[in-house]
């Protein structure tokens, strides 16, 4: 990185940068990291937080950076929201871990109640888990003992954690898969809709669902199939939203071959996209639904929940020492507090207006701007090096996400190519600081391409 902008100390906005980017502070650290810490750790920013609120955070040179990555997307209420502090601090003073199949907890209880009741009730029940793939691996177990099937579907593009079975469920080759086989036998991957790189947009999902059908012919028995794992909207693939068709249609694919679907809301859930479930934007009601990431609010929570006859699957089958950790479970009771009592979901929308007017502004200006998608505060910018070919242009958003740390803000790509921007901003930030940050990525894409 570079000597930072002069303008920055005089800014008006969040971002305040005193030293230049990193500072000597994280880079004595980043030193350190770099001699005993795994290479695996490939860090985004080099610059080391001391302290984070809100859609900010300081680092420990003194550096105010505008957070655009949010975690990868756990911190969708910004960073140390005080209701969940207080609750996380109050809980570690009184215990912080019994086992809850050995000694049980209130909080572990109240958060399945509330968890059933954010995903509309009913004689559901929740298996809780510390991560996303943890979550992942319960649903896939769950849906094999509910059919006795082995067969497991994924899509093209999906990321389901790193574990083996979430890992194999995952389709990214590199860096995830490559080297790390024998995978999970029995997985198989079918075409998600992706309607920008699609002949006829508004048929990409009724493609899709061809090729699973003749995949039932050709691939797979589906009566061997024991569940399909979705991403309503895909995440880590490039916030791909599905035309409205695919989900319901996919759904009632399954159930007339008692396959059971998944919906892996690890990113898109709890509240990201102005509702509870991103399913509910296209009236999906999944058989069994895994949540993470923002459930915990950055404490290590993961959930899946069901129909009570799914869920129940018997004594000892699923768990794991840590699993529904009291802290996090205090954490996790705060967020969804927070969401039901202070309307913040509502915030989304007003989100997305604002991503979508100042990238359809850019588009104007910068032609490899080639699709701005996304639902509510889950929204995405695809570059490509021309709107006619859509070769994808991973080396502008490189240098983009450079250019934006070095100026302030942490921002970060996903898609397999590496050449989509997502904007993972918590609900709770400003629109001033929404438009600082969102003026650093248009610069930047306006001057660097
Ligand atoms: N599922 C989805 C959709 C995700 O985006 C992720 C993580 O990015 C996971 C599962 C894995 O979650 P974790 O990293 O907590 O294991």
């Amino acid at each position: 990185m570079h000597e930072h902008d002069q303008s920055q100390r005089s800014g008006v906005g969040t971002i305040r940068l005193v030293t230049e980017v990193p500072g000597p502070r994280s880079r004595a650290v980043v030193e350190r990291h770099a001699r005993s810490v795994s290479n695996a750790y490939d860090l985004h920013v080099p610059v080391v937080v001391a302290e984070g609120r809100g859609a900010s955070f300081t680092d420990l040179d003194g550096n105010v950076f505008l957070d655009f990555a949010m975690g990868v997307g756990p911190n969708l209420l910004g960073h140390s929201h005080p209701r969940v502090v207080e609750a996380a601090a109050a809980q570690a003073r009184k215990f912080s871990h019994t086992d809850y199949a050995v000694i049980p907890y209130e909080p572990f209880v109240e958060l399945a109640e509330r968890i059933v009741r954010m995903t509309g009730g009913g004689d559901q029940k929740v298996a809780l888990s510390n991560s996303g793939a943890e979550a992942v691996e319960n649903a896939i177990k769950l849906a094999k003992a509910a059919t006795g099937r082995n067969a497991v579907i994924a899509f093209e593009r999906a990321f389901h954690g790193r574990t083996l079975m979430a890992m194999t469920l995952t389709s990214k080759q590199r860096p995830y898969k490559q080297g790390f086989g024998p995978f999970a036998p029995e997985v198989y991957r079918m075409p998600f809709p992706y309607p920008y790189r699609s002949d006829d947009p508004s048929r990409a999902g009724a493609e899709a669902l061809e090729v699973i059908e003749r995949a039932f012919v050709t691939t797979v028995d589906p009566q061997s199939v024991a569940a399909m794992i979705v991403e309503p909207i895909q995440g880590e693939g490039g916030f791909v939203v599905p035309t409205p068709d695919f989900l319901p249609a996919l759904h009632e694919l399954c159930r007339r071959h008692g396959i059971i679907l998944i919906a892996d809301e690890v990113q898109s859930g709890c509240g990201r996209t102005g509702t509870f479930l991103a399913s509910e934007h296209f009236g999906l009601d999944a058989d069994l639904v895994v949540l993470a990431k923002a459930l915990g609010s950055g404490y290590p929570i993961s959930a899946v929940v069901g129909a009570s006859d799914l869920m129940d699957v018997g004594p000892g089958r699923i768990g794991g020492t840590y699993v529904g950790n009291p802290v996090a479970c205090a954490a996790a009771n705060a967020v969804l507090t927070v969401l039901e009592e202070e309307g913040l979901m509502e915030r989304a929308a007003d989100i997305e207006k604002r991503v979508v007017a100042a990238w359809e502004d850019a588009a104007s200006d910068v032609s490899e701007i080639g699709d701005i998608r996304g639902i509510g505060a889950m929204m995405a910018v695809e570059f490509v090096r021309d709107r006619e070919s859509k070769e994808p242009h991973q080396e502008l958003v490189l240098k983009m996400m450079d250019d934006a740390a070095r100026r302030g803000l942490v921002a970060i790509s996903c898609g397999i190519h590496g050449n989509i921007i997502r904007h993972l901003v918590p609900l709770v930030i400003s629109d001033a600081e929404l438009d600082e940050g969102l003026d650093i990525l248009t610069s930047g894409a306006r001057s660097l391409r």
